[in-house]
């Protein structure tokens, strides 16, 4: 049974957690977890682009042409294609190298980069997946930590047009780590 949803309001908007699948959600965007040569892929990248369609490969494939690789921590949007969110943000996590590689960061500016560009598009609500805790191997508790951070300190620092960000947990292994984060970060307050 899926486990209910967690949340808390940070300057009119509301932060929530849920386990379930990012392709079923209907906020204005999904955020996918891609890689650079935005191509589709495993994960929950080869998941959006399953449920999406063909539009959506076919405008990274234009974003890739004009601008080249998408650098690690940087976001693009595109078309939902047959998804229920009208836009898909796709950003690139960092690869885990044991944390000597600026991963913290570099996984602090996906998120900021992904909600930032949303605000750009002026969208009410927007979807993330946990990024690079699968096949980039970010471990879990410390990826958790620094999405919920990042995410939070982007509604307080700023009144958008976002007033609802979902993290979307594929697990309910996910589902509880980033729970305890959530509520951990809040307790610290
Ligand atoms: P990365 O390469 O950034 O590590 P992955 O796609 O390998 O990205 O994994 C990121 C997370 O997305 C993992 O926790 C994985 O379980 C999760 N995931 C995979 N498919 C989905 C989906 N359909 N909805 C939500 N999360 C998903």
């Amino acid at each position: 049974m899926e486990k209910q949803t967690k949340e808390v309001i940070i300057n009119q908007a509301r932060l929530s957690i849920i386990e379930g699948d990012i392709t079923k959600q209907s906020t204005d965007a999904i955020v996918n977890a891609a890689n650079p040569g935005l191509m589709g892929g495993g994960g929950v990248d080869g998941a959006i682009h399953r449920a999406g369609g063909p539009a959506i490969l076919e405008e990274c494939q234009h974003i890739v042409a004009k601008q080249g690789r998408l650098p690690t921590g940087k976001a693009v949007i595109t078309t939902g294609g047959k998804l229920k969110a009208k836009d898909v943000i796709h950003t690139v996590g960092p690869i885990w190298y044991g944390g000597t590689k600026n991963e913290a960061d570099l996984l602090t500016s996906a998120y900021k980069e992904s909600l930032k560009l949303a605000a750009e598009n002026n969208l009410v609500s927007i979807s993330f997946p946990s990024i690079s805790t699968g096949a980039y191997g970010y471990p879990q508790a410390e990826a958790s930590k620094m999405a919920v951070k990042a995410v939070a300190s982007f509604l307080r620092e700023q009144v958008t047009s976002i007033k609802e960000v979902v993290f979307v947990l594929f697990d309910s292994r996910t589902y509880d780590v980033y729970c305890s984060a959530l509520e951990k970060m809040m307790a610290q307050q």
